[in-house]
């Protein structure tokens, strides 16, 4: 039998993970089967870009995996049983359930609501692709001076609250930011995201924290309101509440709790990447949610599963957090590096320079899903080892 590997999401983490194991391992005695939910990957760093109008196709998982071997299993996953190693999976192909040696858990996380009232009812975000297209289908229909409050002045926050400016001018932008706008960047980004701001007439209303959504504005702590026909959530992102459900080790943020080879500290069977895993960076800290956390946590989780398959030892991939790349529109952007504190360096990029970068970083993830092992030598590896009693391929211890 064969050792059957299943990946849990085709997401920056998962389609790279699986595209690359398929090219590295010989089919003759592994199966690689990813599950996803839609059959596109979905490009999440460019979701505010969908939700203002913009044409974007996103690359269907079939090309991705297009002669690697992977089966796509196009299901939402409901359920995991790390027990009895199985998946719990609804999709069209009705209900069903998938057996596993050695999983791989990447399906990433949606929008944060914190528990604040209103939030499901009556607030849109740019997290996941169907809410994205919710919120594109409510700005069609918002007329000219109709105005957008995003909340959240994280990196998803300004992106989106600058993507809408400047592609919707005819709008009233603002963003709630609970402290000061761009506090954590050193003077001269922060000189730079506030300019930019201000060209694109954006509003902000700093120390402002939202305590409840209505359907046309929002109320704050201070006792104030602030109109908002359109309320945008970015105040952070939750991991599916599916890890902790199936018993595996969990953070309090509910990402799976990982050792330095991405494997579950408590199911040895399991492995997490991208924005589910609780990974632990070289600088000591958790590290952030983010496409290149989901690269290197990716990148390692697949080196350990391939060498513990093929008895080779594992290799180290560095888990580092390089920066920030923030899109300010289309024309502008901010790339602001940190040191191994996560303290900003002084030194940024912007403008159109750091715009152009980010855009080549965006395309660049999308080459490195379809090609994870463009320019490394090209050999499928055979398992090191038979299970006797199942005859199934295993680890090697
Ligand atoms: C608007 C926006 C802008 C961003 N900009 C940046 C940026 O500039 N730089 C940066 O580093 N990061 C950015 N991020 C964050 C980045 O997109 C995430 O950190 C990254 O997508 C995480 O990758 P992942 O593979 O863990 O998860 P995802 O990319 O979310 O992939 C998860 C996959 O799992 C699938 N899935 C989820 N649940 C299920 C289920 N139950 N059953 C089956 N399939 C399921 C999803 O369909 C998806 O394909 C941005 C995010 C957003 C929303």
């Amino acid at each position: 039998m064969k050792h059957r590997i299943v990946v849990l999401g085709a997401g920056y983490a998962g389609a790279f993970a699986a595209g690359n194991m398929a090219r590295r391992l010989s089919p003759a005695d592994t199966e690689i089967t990813v599950v996803n939910a839609v059959p596109d990957f979905v490009e999440r760093m460019r979701l505010h870009q969908l939700a203002v109008g913009q044409d974007l196709a996103f690359p269907k998982l079939t090309d991705v995996f297009a002669g690697t071997g992977v089966h796509l299993r196009l299901a939402r996953v409901t359920g995991i049983d790390p027990g009895r190693r199985s998946v719990a999976v609804t999709g069209e192909e009705g209900d069903g359930e998938l057996g596993y040696d050695t999983l791989l858990h990447a399906l990433g996380s949606s929008v944060a609501h914190h528990d604040v009232p209103g939030v499901a009812e009556h607030a849109y975000d740019v997290a996941g692709r169907p809410s994205a297209l919710r919120l594109r289908e409510r700005l069609v229909g918002l007329g000219e001076g109709g105005t957008v409050l995003v909340v959240g002045e994280g990196l998803t926050g300004i992106e989106t609250a600058t993507e809408f400016a400047e592609s919707r001018p005819d709008l009233s932008v603002a963003l709630a930011a609970r402290g000061e706008l761009g506090a954590w960047l050193p003077p001269k980004a922060r000189r730079h995201l506030r300019h930019a701001f201000d060209r694109l007439g954006v509003t902000v209303h700093e120390h402002t924290r939202v305590t409840a959504v209505e359907p046309t504005r929002v109320l704050t702590a201070a006792g104030t309101t602030v109109p908002a026909d359109v309320t945008v959530w970015s105040a952070g992102f939750a991991v599916h509440p599916l890890a902790a459900a199936s018993g595996l080790e969990v953070a309090e943020t509910g990402q799976i709790v990982v050792d330095r080879t991405m494997r579950s500290v408590s199911h040895p069977d399991v492995y997490a990447a991208g924005d589910c895993a609780y990974a632990i960076g070289d600088n000591g800290r958790p590290l952030p949610m983010s496409c290149a956390s989901a690269g290197f946590t990716n990148m390692q989780a697949t080196a350990a599963i391939i060498a513990r398959l093929t008895g080779g030892g594992i290799p180290t991939t560095g888990l580092k957090y390089y920066g920030n790349h923030i899109s300010l529109g289309r024309r502008d952007a901010i790339f602001q590096m940190v040191d191994g504190d996560v303290r900003s360096k002084s030194w940024y990029l912007g403008g159109r320079t750091a715009a152009r970068l980010k855009a080549g970083v965006l395309k660049g993830a999308v080459f490195g899903i379809a090609h994870p092992t463009f320019g490394m030598p090209k050999r499928r590896r055979r398992l090191a080892a038979t299970d006797d009693r199942s005859g199934t391929r295993v680890a090697a211890a």
